[in-house]
């Protein structure tokens, strides 16, 4: 599609109508194709959800390379973290996790009394695997390491080449769960999903996805994980029964299949990132190399006042962040959001706020 078809409406911010590049949303909206099976789906929903569930998961196993019984269903992969977590952790085990990072594995064990370990970023704002590493083998008992990749709030991907060797030789008392939110934006060639390991049969690594960013269903709520049988059945037991509703399985089933919107969508983000960077290289305003629908980038002075004068303009942007005051978390909106987002920085930096 052309830039300019795929700018589309450059939105007016108000007070009941503000732009919200605060949680990291699709705002393209779902693929036309989900919207037509929720709508076929509807008078259907007075049965329980199984043969949607079922065709969803048969759809992901084939895409993914994996068995049917390798993968689980979450009411978004919120309810996948918290699975894994309540499976995998307990009172005797680590949780070790980036800092900062996505947060809700933290909030899932400290909820059962696990010790959370917290390890900073590196240089690279990358997620610090040797030091993590050290932590886990620090510890006496056995540990669950969340790993976020991309990473959540910054946007950036560690590579294989440092994320390997360490699986390869971990033992099976560490369990590994890596959080692939964002896997679909990621371009980068340094980067490798681990489903590689859930496809070679290792009972010890996790992956959860989602169906709230590159397609777009966050309302919706479905996420899934995928890992070896065994690993897949003990989560099960940790999720509640028929967890995904029809609306949502149909959904995500209908745009798994649909390449065109993905494809879509993908160019849409990467236009909106680009309208963004373009203007944070022409104020001078540094940022994080993004690969996802998000990035993080400096702002002049604190990141509250920044969010304050936003939100003032209507413009409605992310929260903060531990270690990283002086920046945003911004989501990638559609071009004509990310293009309306411009102008109010911009005329910010006239009023000298940014
Ligand atoms: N994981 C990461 C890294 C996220 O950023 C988010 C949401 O922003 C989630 C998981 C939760 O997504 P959901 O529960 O909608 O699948």
């Amino acid at each position: 599609a052309s830039d300019k078809k795929l700018i589309g409406k450059v939105p007016v911010p108000s007070a009941n109508a503000p732009v919200l590049l605060n949680f990291n949303e699709n705002s393209l909206g779902m693929s036309p194709k989900a919207t037509k099976a929720i709508q076929a789906a509807l008078p259907e929903t007075f049965r329980y959800p199984d043969a949607a569930r079922g065709e969803v998961i048969a759809t992901l196993a084939k895409v993914n390379g994996v068995k049917p019984d390798m993968v689980s269903l979450g009411n978004g992969s919120s309810e996948c973290i918290q699975a894994t977590v309540h499976a995998f952790g307990g009172p005797n085990v680590q949780l070790v996790v980036p800092d900062p990072t996505f947060d809700s594995a933290e909030v899932y064990a400290k909820s059962i009394g696990m010790k959370v370990t917290k390890v900073r970023l590196n240089a690279a704002h990358q997620l610090d695997i040797p030091a993590m590493k050290k932590a886990v083998e620090a510890f006496p008992g056995k540990s669950l390491v969340y790993l976020c990749n991309p990473n959540n709030p910054t946007a950036t991907i560690t590579p294989d080449s440092e994320i390997a060797p360490w699986i390869n030789s971990a033992p099976a008392s560490v369990t590994f769960l890596f959080d692939e939110a964002y896997h679909e934006y990621v371009t980068d060639p340094r980067y490798q999903s681990a489903v590689k390991w859930v496809q070679a049969g290792k009972p010890n690594v996790i992956v959860a996805r989602t169906f709230s960013k590159i397609h777009a269903l966050a309302g919706l709520r479905i996420g899934y994980t995928l890992a070896a049988p065994a690993t897949t059945a003990r989560l099960n037991e940790f999720c509640s029964i028929d967890n995904t509703n029809i609306a949502a399985a149909v959904a995500a089933n209908a745009s798994l299949q649909d390449t065109a919107f993905i494809q879509r969508s993908l160019q849409a983000t990467a236009l909106a990132r680009q309208i963004t960077t373009k203007a944070l290289d022409e104020l001078g305003l540094e940022y994080l190399p993004s690969q996802a629908n998000f990035m993080l980038h400096r702002v002049k002075g604190s990141s509250a006042a920044y969010r304050e004068e936003m939100k003032k303009r209507h413009m409605m942007v992310g929260r903060p962040f531990d270690h990283y005051d002086g920046w945003n978390r911004l989501t990638l909106g559609t071009p004509g959001e990310m293009t309306a987002f411009v102008a109010v920085l911009k005329d910010m930096r006239r009023q000298g706020l940014v």
